[in-house]
């Protein structure tokens, strides 16, 4: 995977506080520190003339020595039941996918944490062609603020599921920075318990989670009720495991208080069968966590299929049977390819092309 980010000085870049280093530099009063977050954050600033507050000598000073926004927006979709899609490019040239869900009072956005992703779940468009590279914090953070500025002056986001494209737990370092801006009372102030972070499964850095900050929800990726069936499914699952997958989970719970979600692909035919339920049911033995179900979103050119109806329905009447909590993912956004790393792919494809369009379901809901 490159490494190599791209040569700006990023105003939304949490890490390293350069803004505050930069005002004192230039021996500028700390509160023009508060002044541009709150510009940047509540003002829904889109350039620097926005902040209309700051002498236009520090207007300028910024706008020579910052960017605010690295990424351009390459396609904008609405689809009829409120969901937005945004392809980004970033500074860089690569390609990104971020989504705004309306429901009811919630506003969620789904955010991706690398270009493309390495743990090679043999379903999912996103990993197609492996990964390309971490996103920057600042470049997590500029989905957010992007999507944000979608809404009306009086609504607010209110949710966020790190669902997007890449593996959010492989990006660590910059993803926890970048929560710490949706958090902070001076940033968009969202509660962690309306973050969701969506995990194939790395015990190490869910450990490091559970020690560093424990306050977000945690999804854990299965697709599997065993190893042998997970190890096909979810290439990385090789080297790790259910078990160690389960107990990292656990302390992250113990830790936490916060009732763990398990999301499980429904794959027609190769994961949906009564005895995969019963297994499943067996493997979380009596946890107090919430399996979300996700009916397969058919990518072209892979073999998988959805689930018919009457497998949904037998699989959830089995968990619930047996006092499982169970939720069935609704899709959102279906007609604008709102599932992640569809737009994206056929980007990709229409410059290069073998493989056909692909889709990543990461609409969700209720989490
Ligand atoms: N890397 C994280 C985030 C992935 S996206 C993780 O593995 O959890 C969120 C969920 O969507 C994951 O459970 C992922 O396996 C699932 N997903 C990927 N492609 C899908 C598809 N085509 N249809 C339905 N769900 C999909």
């Amino acid at each position: 995977m490159s490494e190599s980010l791209p040569a700006v000085r990023h105003l939304l870049e949490p890490t390293g506080d350069d803004l505050r280093r930069w005002l004192l530099e230039r021996s500028l009063p700390g509160f023009r520190y508060a002044q541009i977050r709150h510009w940047i954050f509540a003002g829904r600033a889109k350039s620097f003339d926005d902040m209309t507050d700051l002498p236009k000598s520090l207007r300028e000073a910024l706008a020579a020595d910052f960017r605010l926004w690295t990424t351009r927006v390459a396609e904008h979709k609405h689809s009829d039941d409120g969901t937005e899609k945004l392809l980004v490019e970033l500074a860089d040239g690569q390609q990104i996918e971020c989504v705004l869900l309306r429901d009811g009072a919630r506003r969620t956005i789904c955010i991706s944490t690398q270009v493309g992703c390495a743990m090679g779940c043999v379903f999912c468009a996103s990993g197609l062609n492996g990964v390309e590279r971490n996103l920057t914090a600042g470049e997590i953070v500029e989905q957010m603020l992007l999507l944000d500025r979608l809404l009306p002056a009086d609504e607010r986001l209110s949710h966020i599921v790190v669902m997007g494209m890449g593996e959010p737990l492989a990006n660590v370092d910059r993803l926890l920075p970048a929560l710490a801006e949706a958090t902070s009372p001076t940033g968009l102030g969202i509660s962690a318990r309306r973050i969701t972070i969506s995990t194939v499964g790395l015990p190490p850095a869910i450990d490091r989670l559970a020690r560093e900050n424990c306050r977000f929800n945690l999804a854990v990726s299965l697709h599997a009720p065993d190893d042998a069936l997970r190890n096909e499914l979810v290439r990385v699952n090789k080297s790790i495991g259910l078990g160690e997958i389960l107990r990292s989970a656990d302390r992250y719970f113990e830790a936490s208080g916060r009732r763990l979600t398990f999301e499980y692909v429904l794959l027609g035919g190769l994961n949906d069968q009564v005895d995969h339920a019963r297994r499943l049911t067996a493997l979380l033995g009596g946890r107090s966590a919430l399996v979300n179900l996700i009916p397969y979103n058919p990518v072209a050119g892979l073999p998988y299929r959805t689930p018919s109806a009457a497998a949904v329905n037998r699989f959830v009447e089995v968990l619930r049977a047996a006092g499982v909590n169970v939720q069935i993912r609704e899709r959102k956004g279906d007609k604008i390819d709102a599932a992640c790393g569809q737009l994206r792919r056929a980007n990709l494809l229409s410059s290069n092309s073998t493989a056909g369009p692909a889709v990543h379901q990461v609409a969700p809901s209720g989490l």
